[in-house]
């Protein structure tokens, strides 16, 4: 039996680390990427202006796959009926049979054919964009900075992009062209003011209801007539499906399954919930969707298609959209929304840094979990602190992480969250404390190391410790296993 694995992104890595821990071992597991590290991909922004974080949002996936094959190939065509995925590598083509299969592939950038756009426009969903992106502004000091598209990494590049002019002094105009009537379409009107008054607070223009229609090489053309000159455009306007699939993202049920044998998580995929809802394409929704799928391969590897011993075709699990809330940075700062509530300041800061090391430490990267959260919060370099301390929290780091599921990310963030306010307490002037170390492990201890930052910043990481643990899925485990 063999079992492929189609991308290693959010929804790929977390596939394949859970069929890792669930699957018999005569059960062969492939994981195919492009390239041979997951990439954090909601922290790709942070590149433009730190690119030293790109180490640290790299993770190679040999470091964190235990049993599966892994093979840096480009996946040219998926055949679901067939169960084949054809592989372009450096040696040739070649062909990957599967008994079943997660098609995780993410998504591309659309320019949706707009004349000149993809031209002259650089998109992010690459480290290269990110390097690009930074290259091009630092070579036009005092210029002009146009970001097609007010969505999620649409912000955070513009919140980015005015943080490296206030860094580097390069006085840029940073304006941000959303076609619909506000930015963060899509997302609550509270977040979404909120994200502009930020952004606006940083001097980033912003242009709602301005839609793109073209670009050439220094200006570009909206459909009301105006024309924006620029130095550099980023475009971030929205997402089609992986070339392997033709450019859609195939519609997919709840139980994330097309065809007989194969699922598709995440991006690659527009996904429809268990209630009939669409899925927004995002980190959060990805992981969710991937427990699901894993869960679904796991029945039916075990019980097959025609079922098991009672006959019947087994019972797959439904993801339902259930989204504890949203965190964007906007450069130094961060706006957070947990259901009606939307933070800014430091508790949204916090919450952001806690959610991408709350991944790194469900994939196993515990090193790069800490690094990220001491970049983000700005805490003491190794070199700047007493060095046994570090070590010392370090391991705690590591200890509270391995304490938790590691395969699951929501059971994670909450130690991290703790894990980050106990750095904060070893790196207070002249001791470590150790207590707080202790109270960590125990989510329920009534007076948890949140409390020793103040109740914004412990409110903050509370709910999102707490909203972190739910997790969007419905189990439908027939052998008391959670998923
Ligand atoms: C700047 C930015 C900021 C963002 N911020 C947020 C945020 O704050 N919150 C949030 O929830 N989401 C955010 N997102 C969106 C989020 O990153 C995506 O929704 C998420 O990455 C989707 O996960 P995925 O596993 O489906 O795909 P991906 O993470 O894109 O993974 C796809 C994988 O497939 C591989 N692959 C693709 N094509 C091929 C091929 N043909 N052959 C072989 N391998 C291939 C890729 O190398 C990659 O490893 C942001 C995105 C960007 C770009």
């Amino acid at each position: 039996m063999h079992v492929a694995v189609l991308g290693a992104g959010y929804a790929g890595l977390t596939v394949a680390r859970r069929l890792e821990r669930r699957l018999p071992d005569d059960v062969d597991i492939t994981v195919v990427d492009e390239s041979d590290t997951h990439l954090v991909q909601h922290e790709l922004h942070r590149v433009i202006r730190r690119p030293a974080l790109r180490e640290v949002i790299t993770v190679p996936l040999d470091e964190v796959l235990a049993r599966s094959e892994v093979r840096k190939a480009r996946i040219t065509d998926v055949d679901t009926d067939a169960g084949v995925a054809a592989l372009a590598t450096d040696d040739g083509t070649e062909e990957l049979d599967y008994d079943y299969a997660a098609v995780c592939l993410g998504a591309e950038t659309a320019f949706y054919g707009l004349s000149g756009v993809e031209e002259h426009a650089i998109p992010l969903k690459r480290l290269e964009h990110a390097g690009a992106i930074r290259e091009s502004v630092l070579a036009a000091p005092g210029g002009e900075a146009i970001v097609g598209g007010g969505g999620l990494s649409g912000i955070q590049v513009a919140g980015e992009l005015a943080a490296l002019s206030d860094a580097e002094s390069l006085d840029l105009d940073v304006t941000v062209v959303e076609m619909a009537d506000r930015i963060a379409p899509g997302f609550d009107a509270a977040f979404a003011d909120t994200v502009r008054a930020e952004l606006e607070a940083r001097g980033v223009h912003i242009e709602t209801g301005a839609t793109v229609e073209s670009a050439d090489d220094d200006t570009v053309h909206l459909a009301d007539g105006r024309e924006l000159g620029y130095d550099t455009f980023v475009w971030a306007g929205g997402i089609q499906g992986p070339a392997a699939t033709g450019g859609d993202r195939p519609e997919v049920r709840a139980n994330l399954r097309v065809g007989d044998t194969t699922f598709v998580v995440g991006d690659a995929g527009r996904v429809v919930d268990e209630a009939g809802e669409a899925v927004p394409a995002a980190a959060q929704t990805a992981l969710r969707e991937a427990k699901v799928a894993a869960a679904n391969i796991r029945k039916l590897v075990r019980d097959g298609d025609e079922g098991g011993e009672d006959g019947f075709e087994p019972r797959l699990d439904t993801y339902r959209y259930d989204s504890p809330g949203w965190v964007v940075s906007v450069g130094d700062g961060a706006v957070a929304q947990v259901g009606p509530v939307v933070m800014s300041g430091e508790p949204a800061k916090a919450a952001k840094a806690v959610i991408g090391a709350g991944h790194l430490g469900s994939v196993g990267a515990i090193g790069r979990a800490s690094d990220l959260v001491r970049t983000e919060l700005g805490w003491p370099s190794a070199d700047d602190i007493d060095l046994p301390a570090q070590l010392l929290a370090l391991s705690h780091v590591g200890r509270l992480a391995t304490l938790s599921d590691p395969a699951s990310p929501g059971d994670i963030q909450y130690p991290l969250a703790g894990a980050g306010l106990a750095f904060t307490d070893a790196f207070a002037p002249g001791s470590v404390d150790l207590t707080p170390f202790t109270r960590l492990a125990d989510r329920n201890f009534p007076d948890g190391p949140a409390s020793h930052v103040g109740d914004a910043l412990s409110t903050g990481i509370g709910l999102f410790g707490a909203m972190a643990s739910g997790s969007g899925t419905r189990p439908e485990s027939d052998d008391g296993e959670e998923e």
